[in-house]
C-alpha cells in the first residue's frame, strides 16, 4: 500500500501518452529506487522546462526561446514554410530531418463538428508571413483526415494570388493518419514526394 503522495505521482504519470497505470507505477518505483540521482535530474529538467517554455510568436512552436530555435536558425530556409496542425506534427516532421525550411503551427484544424472556425486558427498570421514576401513555397502538411484536408484546401484558397508554390505531403500517408504517429521514414518519403495541391 503506497502513500497518498506516491499514488498521486503514479496517477499523474499515468495520464502521459504511452503510459498507463501499470507503466506509471513502474516508473514511480524506479524513481523511488533512484531518488538520489534520477529523481533529482527529472525534477530539475521539468522545472527548467516549466520556467522557460514559451510559444514562438512567429510560428507557434513551443520552445524555451522566442523566436524559437528553428525560426532563429539562419541555416533554415526562410523561403519555405511548412504548415502543420499542431506542435506535435512540427516535432515529428523535424525529427525526420528532411525539411530545411521553417514552420507554421495552426493550432488545430477546421471542424464543423467541434466548432473550429478559420479565425480560431493561426491562418491570418500565416498570411501575414507570406505577405511580408520572401516566401516561395508553402507546404501544407495537414493530417490525412477529412478535416485536415478541408483545412489544407481552405488555406490554399486563402493563399491564391500570392506568387508561390503550394504543395502538400504526398499521398501514401495512411488515410486518417496522424503525422506524429508515423515513423520518420514514412514522413521523409511523404515530404520528399510532396506535390502541388490539386
Ligand atoms: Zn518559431
Amino acid at each position: 500500500m503506497a502513500s497518498q503522495e506516491i499514488e498521486n505521482l503514479a496517477s499523474a504519470l499515468a495520464r502521459l501518452p504511452g503510459l498507463g497505470p501499470r507503466s506509471a507505477r513502474r516508473a514511480v518505483l524506479w524513481l523511488v529506487k533512484h531518488r538520489e540521482t534520477a529523481l533529482k535530474q527529472v525534477l530539475d529538467a521539468l522545472g527548467a522546462v516549466q520556467d522557460k517554455l514559451v510559444e514562438c510568436e512567429t510560428c507557434g512552436n513551443v520552445d524555451t526561446q522566442n523566436p524559437c530555435s528553428i525560426c532563429a536558425d539562419p541555416r533554415r530556409d526562410a523561403k519555405s514554410i511548412c504548415v502543420v496542425e499542431d506542435v506535435a506534427d512540427l516535432w515529428a516532421l523535424d525529427r525526420a530531418r528532411l525539411f530545411t525550411g521553417r514552420y507554421h503551427v495552426l493550432g488545430g484544424r477546421l471542424s464543423a463538428l467541434d466548432g473550429v472556425r478559420p479565425e480560431d486558427l493561426a491562418i491570418d498570421s500565416l498570411l501575414g508571413r507570406v505577405a511580408e514576401g520572401g516566401v516561395d513555397e508553402v507546404v501544407l502538411a495537414m493530417n490525412a483526415t477529412l478535416e485536415g484536408q478541408t483545412t489544407a484546401h481552405y488555406i490554399a484558397e486563402r493563399l491564391e494570388g500570392f506568387p508561390l508554390r503550394i504543395t502538400q505531403l504526398a499521398h501514401g500517408l495512411p488515410v486518417g493518419g496522424e503525422l506524429d504517429y508515423l515513423d520518420e521514414g514514412t514522413l521523409a518519403q511523404a515530404l520528399r514526394a510532396r506535390r502541388p495541391l490539386g
